[in-house]
């Protein structure tokens, strides 16, 4: 019963066999290999659209790259208050940014609210040499209380964001879960709805480690600043042809929709037990692979002794993550200790 993470689930066999599959012979370096160059054809048809891409092995890296080729050092980027790029980065964005500043927008369940992000646009004085303007927006789908972003809930905030200049970033760490539970497709959940630059997670979905930079429309002029940057970073490794290998078989076939669509229907039934048999309730909805809830202390005393593994949240609420390794077995163990509560 281990829902600690879908960062601890293992790597899909199928990405280890492209991975073995590509450690043979000679390639060439630094991305420009056949492996790198069929990611990017992937890619290219998953999202219907030209695009640029470059791979990196961790989010972090990806958001922080990201973000330093559409915020210059003198502008903000607006995020949600919980954002992962705020919250968990250590200070990257800012870092590859040269010093871009994170202002932080609230909004229910890690979405923003459309009046929060309109009223610190309105805020915004072109010509003042003192205030930052804002220069970017940055969403996360999944939102980082799992929930999900419809592309119209996106257009709302990117509609407002494109009419006060702004280039619109998209953290998706767990793209695939939004995908698969919002049922949109990658175009509408991306540039159809506003996105310029994408960070697409695959690790947490089943690679070994590749998230992709992708960038979209007009902001695809600037991959050739993104490799410059990533050099720069220390974020261009020589054999990215097995990073190339991972997302190739990710994208092969849908592999990375059925991780997801499994992830995300184990979270549903996990959600389900937590409430009937546990009588947690729930603090956001579950739209991907993630639940967030709130435990009566017998049920979290019973999952704690069962060796249940799960995490503290923040505010009393816990999380559960399901992921593409997660077993209905796990699930079963779960009802399993939680249903032993009315005997
Ligand atoms: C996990 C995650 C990332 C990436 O984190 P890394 O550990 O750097 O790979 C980025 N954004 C969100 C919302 C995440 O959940």
């Amino acid at each position: 019963m281990n829902f600690s993470s879908d960062t601890s689930a293992p790597a899909h066999p199928l990405i280890m066999e492209a991975v073995a599959a590509a450690n043979r012979g000679m390639a060439a370096s630094y991305g420009a290999d056949a492996w790198c160059e069929a990611a990017r054809a992937a890619i290219a048809a998953v999202f219907e659209t030209d695009v640029e891409v470059w791979l990196t092995a961790s989010g972090t890296a990806a958001n922080a790259l990201a973000l330093s080729v559409i915020c210059p050092p003198t502008g903000a980027v607006l995020c949600h208050e919980q954002a992962h790029v705020e919250r968990d980065e250590r200070g990257a964005p800012e870092f590859f940014t040269g010093g871009a500043k994170l202002q932080l927008l609230s909004g229910a369940h890690g979405k923003i609210d459309p009046a929060a992000l309109a009223g610190r646009l309105a805020s915004d004085r072109p010509g003042s040499v003192h205030q930052v303007p804002a220069a970017a927006l940055s969403l996360s789908n999944l939102t980082e209380s799992g929930a999900a972003y419809s592309p119209a809930e996106m257009r709302v905030l990117t509609d407002a964001a494109k009419a006060g200049g702004l280039l619109v970033h998209l953290d998706g760490a767990r793209f695939a879960n939004a995908v698969a539970g919002t049922g949109a497709s990658p175009a509408e959940l991306t540039w159809k709805s506003g996105v310029d630059v994408l960070s697409f997670g695959a690790t947490k979905n089943g690679a070994l480690g590749v998230e992709a930079i992708i960038l979209f429309g007009e902001a695809r002029q600037r991959i050739g600043e993104l490799r410059e940057r990533a050099k720069r970073g220390g974020h261009m490794p020589p054999k990215m042809r097995y990073l190339g290998a991972q997302l190739t078989a990710y994208l092969a076939d849908g592999l990375w929709l059925d991780l997801a669509a499994h992830a995300n229907a184990t979270a549903a039934k996990l959600a389900e037990v937590l409430v009937s048999e546990g009588a947690a309730q729930l603090a956001a909805p579950v739209d991907g692979n993630e639940i967030f809830a709130v435990l009566p202390a017998e049920t979290l005393r019973r999952l704690q002794q069962a060796g249940a593994l799960f995490a503290p949240w923040e505010g009393g609420v816990h999380r559960f993550v399901a992921s593409w390794a997660t077993r209905a077995e796990d699930v079963d163990a779960l009802r399993a200790c939680l249903g032993a509560r009315r005997d």
